[in-house]
C-alpha cells in the first residue's frame, strides 16, 4: 500500500554558486552516512508543507551521497477524514475520538504497515497519519523518527491519549519548536525548524516579465495593488478572514485585488468545503480572485509580485509559506502563531491577532513602498541566515548520526539561528 514517489536530482553544483560553505559542511557531514539507506514517509505526495520539504530534502540527500527514498501511505476517504480530524484536534481542536475512528485509523495503518519493506536504516515518519506504523512493525529493525509539523503544544487529550504510545515506540520525536512538546512524550526529543529550497520552482529567481505574464495569465492584472494569501483552504489558515480584511483595505484603495491560491492535499478532504465557502463570501466581488491548484511557477510568481502577502493562521505548525514570501523580498502580514514569529523575528512585515490589526497593516505596507521595500529587505536576509534548505539538512543528519553513534543531543538548540 505506501507507494513510492519519485522526485528529481538536485544538481549540488548550483547550491554551491550560492551557498559553497554550507555545501562544503554538508558534503563533510554526510560523509560518515554515505550510503546509509533512509526512508521517509507521509501521507501525501503534493499540497502543504511537508510534501514541499521531502520534495526538496530527499533529493538533496541522495545528492550528498545518502540512499534517500519517499513513500506516501494510502487509504481511503474515511481513513483521511479521521486523519484530518486528528490533525486539527492534535493543534486544539474539539473532537469527540470515537471507536469507530480508532478502527478505522488502526484498520489503514495495519495495511500500510503490512506492506512496508524494511530494508532501511532510518525511518522518518511525518506526522500523525502514519505515526503507528512503527508499533505496527516492531520487525524493523531501523532507527525510528517520529517527524511532528503540527502545533501540538495543547492537543486534544483524547485523541493524544490514544496516539501517544503509538509515538513513545519511536527512538526519537522531533518537533518544529521546543514549545510544541506535549506531554506524556517519553522517548528523546528535538528541535528542528523547516526550510526553503531557495533554487526549487517555487522560489527560484524569475525574470520581472516572466513574472507579470505568469499571474497576469491566471486573470489577475498587475497594474493595481494586490494582496494574496497562498495556503491550503483550512480553518487554521483563516481565508475567509483574509476576505473580511480585504474588505476593510479596499474602504481606503478601492482598486486593490485580492487572490487567495490553495492547493487540494490528497490528506485534506476539508478544503473543497472551505473553498465552497470562500465562493460564497466573495460572490458578486470580482476583485476576488481564488484558484485551486495553481503551479509551483504560478505560487512563485503570486508571493514575488504581492505588494503584501498576508498569512492570517490562527494555529499553524511552521508555515512554509512565510519563509518563502520573505525570501522573495516580499513584505508579510501574518498570524502570531506556531513557528511564523521566529521567521519574522529579523523584519519582513507585521505579526497582527484580529481581522482589524491585519487591514491596518497591510494598508501601511501599501500607502508605504519604501518601508515596504525595507522590511522585504530584512525578511529575506533573516530567511538566507535561518531558513535555507542546507541548514534543515545539516540538522537531519546530525540528528541521524546522533542516533547511530549514541551521543545525547544534536544541539539544534542552534536550529533557526545560524545557517
Ligand atoms: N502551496 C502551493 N499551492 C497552493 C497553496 C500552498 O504550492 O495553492 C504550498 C506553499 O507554497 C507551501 C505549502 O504549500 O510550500 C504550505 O506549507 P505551509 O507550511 O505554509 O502550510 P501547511 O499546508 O503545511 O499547513
Amino acid at each position: 500500500m505506501p507507494q513510492p514517489v519519485n522526485t528529481g536530482e538536485i544538481p549540488l553544483e548550483m547550491y554551491e554558486r550560492i551557498l559553497p560553505e554550507e555545501i562544503a559542511k554538508l558534503r563533510q557531514l554526510a560523509g560518515d552516512l554515505k550510503g546509509a539507506r533512509v526512508l521517509h514517509i507521509n501521507s501525501t505526495p503534493y499540497g502543504g508543507g511537508v510534501s514541499e520539504l521531502l520534495r526538496s530534502q530527499v533529493p538533496f540527500e541522495r545528492a550528498l551521497g545518502i540512499d534517500a527514498n519517499w513513500q506516501v501511505i494510502s487509504g481511503e476517504p474515511s481513513f483521511f477524514r479521521v486523519t484530518k480530524a486528528f490533525h486539527n484536534a492534535l493543534q486544539g481542536g474539539a473532537h469527540s475520538l470515537t471507536r469507530a475512528d480508532q478502527e478505522i485509523y488502526l484498520a489503514y495503518s495495519s495495511l500500510n504497515a503490512k506492506d512496508l519493506k524494511g530494508d532501511y536504516d532510518f525511518i522518518i515518519v511525518h506526522d500523525p497519519q502514519p505515526a503507528a506504523i512503527r508499533s505496527l512493525r516492531p520487525d524493523i529493525n531501523a532507527h525510528w523518527i517520529w517527524r511532528c509539523h503540527v502545533d501540538t503544544s495543547n492537543p486534544n487529550p483524547e485523541v493524544w491519549d490514544f496516539l501517544v504510545d503509538y509515538v513513545n515506540a519511536y527512538d526519537a520525536a522531533v518537533f518544529t519548536l521546543r514549545e510544541f512538546k506535549p506531554y506524556g512524550i517519553k522517548i528523546r526529543v528535538e528541535t528542528i525548524t523547516p526550510a526553503i529550497d531557495p533554487l526549487s520552482p517555487k522560489n527560484m529567481e524569475l525574470p520581472d516579465e516572466m513574472i507579470s505574464h505568469l499571474v497576469n495569465w491566471t486573470g489577475v492584472s498587475d497594474d493595481s495593488p494586490l494582496i494574496c494569501q497562498v495556503s491550503r483552504f483550512d480553518v487554521w489558515k483563516d481565508p475567509l478572514g483574509v476576505i473580511e480584511a480585504y474588505r476593510l483595505v479596499k474602504q481606503e484603495i478601492p482598486n486593490v485585488n485580492l487572490a487567495l491560491v490553495g492547493s487540494m492535499a490528497l490528506d485534506d478532504p476539508e478544503g473543497w468545503d472551505m473553498y465552497e465557502k470562500l465562493l460564497e463570501a466573495s460572490r458578486k466581488d470580482e476583485q476576488i480572485h481564488i484558484y485551486t491548484n495553481v503551479g509551483d511557477l504560478q505560487v512563485n510568481a503570486f508571493q514575488r509580485l504581492s505588494d503584501v502577502v498576508i498569512q492570517k493562521s490562527i494555529r499553524e505548525g511552521f508555515g512554509l509559506v512565510v519563509s518563502e514570501t520573505l525570501w522573495k523580498g516580499t513584505p508579510v502580514v501574518a498570524g502570531k502563531a506556531g513557528g511564523i514569529p521566529i521567521q519574522m523575528a529579523g523584519g519582513g512585515g507585521f505579526l497582527v491577532e484580529s481581522i482589524e490589526e491585519t487591514a491596518k497593516r497591510v494598508l501601511e505596507l501599501l500607502s508605504n513602498p519604501v518601508m515596504a521595500a525595507e522590511e522585504g529587505k530584512r525578511g529575506k536576509e533573516h530567511v538566507r541566515k535561518n531558513f535555507l534548505i542546507t541548514r534543515l539538512i545539516k540538522d537531519e543528519l546530525m540528528l541521524l548520526e546522533s542516533l547511530v553513534y549514541k551521543f545525547s543531543s544534536i544541539s539544534v538548540e542552534d536550529s533557526g539561528k545560524s545557517a
